[in-house]
């Protein structure tokens, strides 16, 4: 190979710098025995049986080239059997059949109803199971359903929710403090699903982002006054799951 003599010479340079100048033509000539004797010069690209195997092992594709595939019997399976022959690829090719599938998709594409939506004026549909804004609720006679058993408090992965709590007058308990931090909420639903009453629910709004960290700091006041807001739409989609709880 013809690159690999200035290599070699590069290599023997300081022999031939150091050495006296009578020894010169000497030098030269053992340089070119040393070329011509050399194994890189006459290195073949042949890798050895057992290095090529474990290659292939580790790269079955390597260069595009696949690993044969053999079946029961021994017999390789050949990739290509049974798909389309070199006359149907002629075929579709000299017809542009392709071309007019993908012509007739467009067409059919053009006279469809668009998939996009106006957003925020248009909005999608959303599961009755979708898990948005927080919302404490009340019964129908205004009484919060709450009665602070901490359930959802102890079940939150984030540690989102805090809850301090007093006796009524008639002994059940009741809440004096209810806070989600919102920014550390996951929307995993384990509060709802673990409240015995219903009373923490994910509501089905997800339109509440604000311009500060504080505004997503939610109190009881908020929480029962989403309630309030969404109690219609919230009585509907649980009751619409109720087979399921
Ligand atoms: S949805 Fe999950 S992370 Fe958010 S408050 Fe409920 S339990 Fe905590
Ligand atoms: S919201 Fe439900 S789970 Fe959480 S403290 Fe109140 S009653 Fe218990």
């Amino acid at each position: 190979m013809s690159f690999a003599r200035p290599r070699v010479f590069a290599g023997l340079q300081h022999r031939l710098v150091l050495a006296p100048r009578s020894s010169v033509t000497r030098s030269q000539l053992l340089a070119y025995r040393l070329l011509s004797t050399s194994s890189n010069r006459h290195a073949q690209h042949v890798q050895k049986p057992e290095l090529t195997s474990d290659l292939t092992n580790r790269t079955p594709h390597r260069h595009g080239v696949s690993t044969p595939q053999y079946d029961p019997q021994g017999n390789e399976i050949d990739p290509y059997k049974g798909g389309p022959s070199a006359i149907d690829k002629a075929v579709h090719i000299f017809f542009f059949t392709e071309i007019i599938r993908g012509m007739w998709i467009v067409l059919e594409n053009f006279f469809r109803p668009p998939y996009t939506i106006m957003y925020p004026f248009e909005k999608g549909p959303l599961s009755p199971r979708f898990r948005g804004e927080h919302a404490l609720r009340r019964y129908p006679s205004g009484e919060e359903r709450c009665i602070a058993c901490k359930l959802c408090e102890a079940i939150c992965p984030a540690q989102a929710i805090t809850i301090e709590s007093e006796a009524r007058v008639d002994g059940s308990r009741k809440t004096t403090r209810y806070d989600i931090d919102m920014t550390k909420c996951i929307y995993c639903g384990f509060c709802q699903e673990a409240c015995p009453v219903d009373a923490i629910v994910e509501t089905q709004n997800q339109e509440f982002s604000t311009e500060t960290r504080e505004e997503l700091l939610y109190n009881k006041e908020k929480l029962l006054a989403n309630g309030d807001r969404a109690e219609a739409e919230i009585a509907a989609n649980l009751y619409s799951e109720h087979v399921y709880r």
